[in-house]
């Protein structure tokens, strides 16, 4: 009996094992590994910062996605991939062999060496992130209006996350008169690799909201009160909390393969996500870095991308473990950006037309709702969202 081993269950893994797991092939044994025990549906973590989603929407647990009588189900944190014996081996020591590995761990955020990051800062990456934000905004100075929140890093995650302190602070009805809301970008302008009529509208909402974007920066510190940095000077903010929203960087378990890195990114793969050398391996989503190809730009960690590659890992691993040859090819391809504003309000580029409002907000959520799990998911969010 052939057994498939999935690790990590994020838009990748899990998105590939619910298309296998609707019609297994006969003598296929499927066990899935997570170091959680839900999935999170990062893109609208903001949502649930500021309340307007609850965790049955934005994280549902494993166990109400996965067919049991299927799949076993284990959570545990994996240490590393032997690929020559085709062993996944766990933190506590315990192995699983394989057949058939799918591999998709997603990516860690990433501090860059600054002093007190890591132990001040609050990264916004996972489920526990924000119920982390969440709390520590509740009891510090800024729910109090007293000061300012501070974002590090003017990505498309570091401006949704501002858009959202700011609506958590208008709820509040805290609508101080200094800056609420300040971003720190290191580049000379925010959201990197999205179009200019994206960036020009989001600058405007910024402005309307009273958040403070301060460019080309480059953070020193972070301590308990607050951080220190550079932009021309040096200056310091006391801060109410720093929110770490600066990039990412591959997951470490992908130093444990025998696999070509693409600069700072994922590993190489075929475009039939097979890892070369080994085609019993199927690498997706942020650990990979261009399908095919060596050199050049590699793809967008985005679960966009991770969404699309799960279909064709899906239909190649099946086709491997009926004995055949896989031959389905990943292309990436861009469907749009978009940048939450408000429950009411976002920006969107959806294939160069760029648009703002009730209609750009309309579209991400019916964006969102296509690549939610499932209907019951799906009805839960339409019905939060009216609320
Ligand atoms: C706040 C935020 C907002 C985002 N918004 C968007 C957006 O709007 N649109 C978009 O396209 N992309 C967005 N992204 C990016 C998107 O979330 C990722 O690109 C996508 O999740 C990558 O999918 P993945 O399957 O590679 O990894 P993930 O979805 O991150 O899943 C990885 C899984 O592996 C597990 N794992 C990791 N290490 C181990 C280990 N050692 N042992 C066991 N399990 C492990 C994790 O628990 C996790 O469940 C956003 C990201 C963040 C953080």
């Amino acid at each position: 009996m052939a057994h498939v081993v999935f690790v990590g269950l994020g838009f990748g893994g899990l998105y590939t094992l619910r298309r296998l797991a609707d019609d297994i092939p006969e003598g296929t044994r499927i066990t899935a590994v997570d170091k959680r025990d839900r999935f999170v549906f990062t893109p609208l973590l903001y949502e649930y910062l500021t309340g307007e989603l609850e965790t049955d929407v934005v994280a549902p647990r494993y166990d109400t996605l996965i067919p049991s009588a299927e799949v076993e189900l284990v959570q545990a944190r994996v240490d590393r991939i032997d690929v020559a014996e085709r062993r996944v081996v766990l933190e506590s020591g315990e192995t699983i062999d394989y057949d058939a590995l799918v591999l998709a761990p997603g990516s860690v955020p990433a501090f860059h060496g600054v002093a007190g990051a890591e132990t001040h800062g609050i990264p916004f990456y996972s489920f526990d992130d924000a119920d982390r934000l969440r709390t520590t905004l509740l009891v510090r100075e800024w729910a109090r209006g007293e000061q300012p929140a501070c974002v590090v890093g003017g990505g498309v995650v570091g401006i949704e996350l501002a858009f959202a302190l700011a609506e958590a602070l208008e709820k509040e009805g805290r609508i101080g008169t200094g800056p609420r809301v300040v971003v720190l970008e290191a580049l000379e302008e925010i959201l990197r690799g999205m179009s200019d009529g994206v960036r020009r509208m989001t600058r405007r909402k910024l402005e309307e909201k009273g958040i403070e974007v301060r460019t080309s920066v480059r953070v020193l510190e972070v301590d308990e009160g607050g951080v220190r940095f550079t932009n021309g000077g040096e200056e310091r903010f006391d801060v109410a909390v720093v929110a770490w929203a600066a990039g990412i960087q591959p997951n470490p378990l992908l130093e444990t393969l025998p696999a070509e890195r693409h600069g700072k990114h994922g590993v190489r793969v075929e475009r039939t996500l097979q890892l070369p050398g080994h085609p019993e391996v199927f690498i997706l989503g942020d650990a990979v870095s261009y399908p095919g190809r060596m050199v050049g730009e590699p793809l967008p960690d985005t679960a966009q991308a991770a969404f699309q590659q799960s279909e064709v890992a899906a239909k190649n691993l099946r086709t491997w473990l009926e004995n055949g040859l896989p031959r389905e090819e990943y292309h990436y391809g861009h469907l749009g950006d978009f940048v939450r504003v408000s429950r009411r309000e976002a920006v969107a580029d959806i294939r160069g037309v760029v648009l703002d409002g009730g209609g750009a907000s309309l579209a991400r959520r019916a964006a969102y709702l296509f690549r939610m799990p499932d209907w019951a998911i799906r009805t839960t969010a339409i019905r939060q969202w009216l609320a």
